[in-house]
């Protein structure tokens, strides 16, 4: 995959010839962390043809950066927003109190909680295991307010399961003149979630990242953006930090969230892009679903499907590489640290940039450099305070 660098006079050289030694290494100007390319047209990281990806990956990341005083207005609107956000889950704070002990053994039957605020002990009635619980709640709610947990869609967020706790909210985003594949709605984008989240579980022997959940259900945001997808695209690399700030100005930023982008709209030469805290702080990583190439040999990213809970493909492998850039990984003091965020020791890291062809299987080979790596002083996403169970002396992304 990928990476743009800050350099933006270094763009044109490294679509033609990306290498490493070209790159270096240790370079902390804030920049974009992205991912381009997608691994060949067959949608899978293992499905070849990847070879000359990575070069293009990165030549086609290779650009810019600077993006960090645009950032300053995006957390001085967090501000105001958590502010509103606060208003709601207040609002929702007697229902999701009474509703915490059912929600772990609710799995998929929010749905039929849905929609029936008024009267949310009648639907609890068909909830099977859990609605003993549930309907002793429930009759206390009476008509009082707002449901926690609605099906549909959402256009803000909902009550949260794990309240106070640092974590990841999934956003359906669009342009202005997007087309609405109803993404959010239809299972694709949760069933990427499920593929990336077990993936890191099984790699990290039961540590989970934590999602913004209601009733045990991905919480999954609607956000349709006020720029059209041209104008967005026109933004090149700095499309993020455009998503972010719309986001940030529709109230839509939490301080304690990051938020995972589907975009469902074309972006310039990447299939998706971070932040990469303490370089550049940010809160959203986006995954591009229609990102395009100039290069035609490189496939455009919706060659790829979404949505395949078996197994990862390469957007799900995609969204949790931009979530890990987010936290600030692989930071800068890893031993194999290179381009920004990324590592060297092997194409099958989650987080490789260079000039094989990415094919993650793993996450940190070696544990040597941003898991479990335990090296003093470099931070490490073993202890990252958005996991769960809460590592033992949690800690924010570096910079925050
Ligand atoms: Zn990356």
């Amino acid at each position: 995959m990928h990476y743009r660098m800050e350099w933006r006079s270094f763009a044109l050289t490294l679509l033609l010839n990306f290498s490493l030694a070209a790159c270096g290494s240790d370079e902390n100007t804030p920049t974009d962390q992205g991912i381009s390319g997608p691994p060949g047209t067959g949608g899978n990281n293992t499905a070849g043809n990847a070879g000359n990806n990575n070069s293009s990956l990165g030549g086609s990341n290779a650009q810019g950066g600077e993006t960090s005083a645009g950032q300053g207005g995006t957390s001085a609107g967090q501000g105001g927003t958590s502010a509103g956000q606060g208003g709601t889950s207040a609002g929702q704070g007697g229902t999701s109190a009474g509703q915490g002990g059912t929600s772990a053994g609710q799995g998929g039957t929010s749905a039929g909680q849905g929609g029936t605020s008024a009267g949310q002990g009648g639907t609890s009635a068909g909830q099977g295991g859990t609605s003993a619980g549930q309907g002793g709640t429930s009759a206390g709610q009476g008509g009082t307010g707002p449901m926690s947990c609605e099906p549909g869609r959402h256009l803000g967020d909902q009550s949260d399961d794990e309240e106070g706790f640092y974590q990841i909210k999934v956003n359906y985003v669009l342009p202005s003149d997007g087309i609405d594949e109803e993404l959010d709605l239809n299972g694709k984008i949760e069933d990427s979630v499920k593929a990336w989240s077990q993936w890191f579980v099984a790699q990290t022997g039961g540590i989970a990242f934590r999602l913004d959940t209601c009733d045990g259900n991905l919480d999954i945001r609607f956000v349709r953006l006020s720029r059209t997808e041209a104008e967005l695209k026109a933004k090149g690399v700095f499309i993020r930090d455009a998503i972010e700030e719309e986001m940030g100005q529709m109230g839509l930023l939490s301080s304690t969230k990051l938020e995972s982008v589907y975009y469902g709209g074309d972006a310039a030469e990447t299939c998706g892009s971070a932040a990469w805290p303490p370089a550049l702080i940010g809160r959203v990583g986006a995954v591009y679903l229609k990102g395009t190439f100039s290069n035609p040999s490189i496939p455009p990213c919706a060659s790829n499907p979404l949505g395949n809970v078996e197994q990862p493909t390469y957007f799900d492998f995609s969204m949790l590489h931009e979530i890990v850039h987010l936290l600030g990984f692989a930071p800068s003091c890893a031993p194999h640290h290179v381009l920004s965020g990324h590592v060297s020791d092997s194409p099958n890291d989650l987080m490789y940039a260079g000039s094989l062809p990415w094919n993650p299987t793993t996450l940190d080979v070696g544990n040597d450099d941003y898991f479990g790596a335990n090296i003093p002083g470099c931070p490490d996403l073993s202890t990252s305070v958005f996991l769960s169970p809460l590592p033992a002396n949690a800690q924010l992304p570096p910079g925050w």
